[in-house]
């Protein structure tokens, strides 16, 4: 099935740039957020980033962030989805209100169109099993920065259909970028290895083995990472890897995966990284 119009639910980190890849690549785009305030923030985000993009290129910023910007349409009701041939959905990181809303989407969105989620670790069969077209029930994880990062890591649910699984390889490599399979176990393949990681770096500083800036300075320098564990967990969000370690552990149900106490501490302070403002490093200026 080819893909005209795509229906993004969330419009936080990763639905903006989910939508910006979709609307860079020519597409109709129907952005949902249950807050208005972060619509307005993630529409003035796409059109810096794709600013960005066309300087780099040596386009006009001006002409190509308002031609981008005026293929995607923004709503607080969902509803707006509903012509939709692909929704992605990339709200919060929990199962119940991922399936409430996947509900509702098989409600309204046409009898053909692909429902897929951008869940770090939530299993795709259980979301699919809260709709009646579970066969077009796919995970699609896009990696963040988005408009940057070249992979998505396509998630079959046990009843996903290999129709949806060739329309979802083709929209992925419209947009440029490499799709790679993964089956539907907790973490999926990138968050399976890189929470742990992310985790033990957490219990590192905890333990004052090194303080924040060495621990990633030495996996920067020493590893060849581009990122350090905890840098890389600001950017990706606190709260978001606290949520896919406590899917991990309970649906793994080994000890190994469980949060690291400061881990919980920080983000029941609120600190969950460059969206706040502040997590193991300060944002504020
Ligand atoms: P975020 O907190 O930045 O944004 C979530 C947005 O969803 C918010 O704007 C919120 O208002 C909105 N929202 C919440 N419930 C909603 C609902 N019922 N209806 C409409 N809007 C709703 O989160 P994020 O980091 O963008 O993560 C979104 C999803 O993407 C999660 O499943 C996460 O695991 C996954 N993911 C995150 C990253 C990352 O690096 N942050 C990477 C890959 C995948």
């Amino acid at each position: 099935m080819d893909i005209h119009k795509v229906g993004v639910i969330g419009a936080g980190t990763m639905g903006n740039g989910i939508a910006q890849v979709f609307a860079m690549s020519g597409r109709e785009v129907a952005l949902i957020d249950q807050d208005g305030d972060a619509l307005g923030k993630a529409l003035a985000r796409i059109e810096r980033s794709v600013a960005k993009f066309a300087t780099k290129k040596g386009d006009d910023p001006e002409s190509a962030a308002a031609s981008v910007r005026k293929l995607i349409q923004s709503s607080t009701d969902i509803e707006a989805v509903a012509d939709c041939d692909l929704v992605v959905e990339a709200i919060v990181e929990n199962a119940d209100v991922k399936k409430t809303v996947f509900g509702r989407l098989d409600e309204i969105c046409k009898p053909d169109a692909v429902l897929a989620s951008n869940t770090s670790s939530i299993s795709i069969t259980l979301i699919g099993a809260a709709t009646k077209r579970p066969e077009q029930v796919i995970g699609m994880h896009f990696m963040n920065p988005v408009p940057i990062m070249k992979l998505v890591e396509v998630i079959r649910g046990h009843l996903t259909s290999d129709e949806t699984l060739a329309t979802i390889d083709a929209a992925v490599a419209s947009l440029g970028k490499t799709a790679v399979a993964a089956n539907d176990y907790p973490g999926f393949v990138a968050n399976r290895i890189l929470m742990p990681m992310i985790n033990e770096a957490c219990f590192a500083l905890m333990e004052n083995v090194a303080d924040a800036a060495s621990i990633d300075s030495i996996m920067k320098l020493g590893c060849n990472h581009p990122m350090g564990p905890l840098q890389l967990a600001d950017f990706i969000g606190l709260d978001v890897c606290l949520s896919i370690l406590n899917v991990l552990q309970t649906e793994l149900g080994d000890p190994k995966y469980r949060p690291c106490p400061l881990l919980r501490r920080m983000v029941a302070a609120g600190l969950l990284g460059r969206k706040s403002g502040r997590g193991f490093y300060d944002y504020s200026k």
